[in-house]
This record gives structure tokens, C-alpha cells and sequence, in this order.
């Protein structure tokens, strides 16, 4: 999705790999697994330090909120939308925008509590679904599996903002 919008994207496994970026994507997976390794390689640290825009999805969601990493004031319930056979495709409503938004949500985590600094982007029954605390964008779908770039294009509009880089 990013190199789609001109991004020139990179993989990050490593601390050493963070330097120089303009901002960075913690993706959907397994948010157990990515702590696991993150701490193993010292990545949750670099990220903790790291200063740019950062897009959080579905695990990544997980992993920047209060029980991990703790750069995003939320607290999710992770799989709180069933199992793997209750994942599920919907339509979501974007704060000042009639389009919704189509959210592929795979074994999603589902917000329980957020700070009064969290701004809500999206909701789905009235749920957020799609949040954004300062430089930090967290979605609980996967905003990179439909044709839509909207979540990303607003991501990149941070960049754009704390770095005058844009794509
Ligand atoms: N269920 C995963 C977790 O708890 C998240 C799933 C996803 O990223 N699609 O980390």
C-alpha cells in the first residue's frame, strides 16, 4: 500500500534499521510473537525511542497500546471479535468523511478504554475502530487489504507534517 503511494518502504527487524526513517508501520500478526522477538532483538526499546509518525494495525494496535509498548493510551481486548472463523469484513463510519470505510478485521483487537488525549477517526457500531493519539494513527482492521487509502494517506499526512517529506 505505501510503495502504491509512492513510498519508498522498507522492512525494519532490527533497531539499527529504524535510524533514518521518516516513520514507520507496526503491522497486523501476532502481537505476542512481535514482543516476543521485539524484546529478543531490543526493537521494543528503539521503537519506545523512535520519534516519528508510527501506523499501528490490528497487532500493531495491540503492541503500541498501555499493555506493551505504551505510546498509545488505549486498552484492547485482543480477539475480542471471536475466533478465527468470526472474522469478518464491514463497513465503518469515518468522523467528517459520508465514504465509509471497508475494515477487514481478522481476529481484531476491540478498544475497552481510551484516554481523553485519543482522538476517535473511525467508528463501527459505534464502536472506534480507528484512532489517533498525537503522531500515532492505531486501527483495529486492516486498512492495507482493500483498494482504500485513506488510512494510509493520513498516516502519510503526519509524515508530511513533522517532516516536510512527502511521497
Ligand atoms: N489476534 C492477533 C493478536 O492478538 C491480531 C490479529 C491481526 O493482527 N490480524 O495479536
Amino acid at each position: 500500500m505505501l510503495r502504491r503511494l509512492g513510498v519508498d518502504a522498507v522492512e525494519v527487524r532490527k533497531p539499527e534499521e529504524l535510524e533514518g526513517l521518516d516513520g514507520l508501520v507496526v503491522p497486523g500478526g501476532e502481537s505476542t510473537t512481535f514482543m516476543r522477538l521485539m524484546r529478543l532483538y531490543g526493537l521494543d526499546e528503539a521503537v519506545r525511542h523512535f520519534q516519528g509518525p508510527v501506523l499501528g494495525t490490528c497487532a500493531g494496535m495491540i503492541v503500541l497500546g498501555r499493555d506493551y509498548l505504551g505510546l498509545v493510551d488505549i486498552a484492547v481486548d485482543r480477539n475480542a471479535y471471536g475466533r478465527q472463523v468470526a472474522s469478518f469484513e464491514a463497513d465503518v463510519e469515518v468522523a467528517g468523511d459520508d465514504t465509509p470505510l471497508r475494515g477487514v478485521f481478522i481476529r481484531a483487537p476491540r478498544l475497552r478504554e481510551a484516554g481523553a488525549q485519543v482522538e476517535v477517526l473511525a467508528e463501527l457500531d459505534g464502536e472506534p475502530v480507528l484512532l489517533r493519539e498525537g503522531r500515532f494513527i492505531v486501527s483495529s482492521f486492516h486498512p492495507e487489504l482493500t483498494d482504500d487509502t485513506r488510512v494510509h494517506e493520513r498516516f502519510l499526512d503526519l509524515v508530511e507534517e513533522e517532516t516536510g517529506v512527502r511521497a
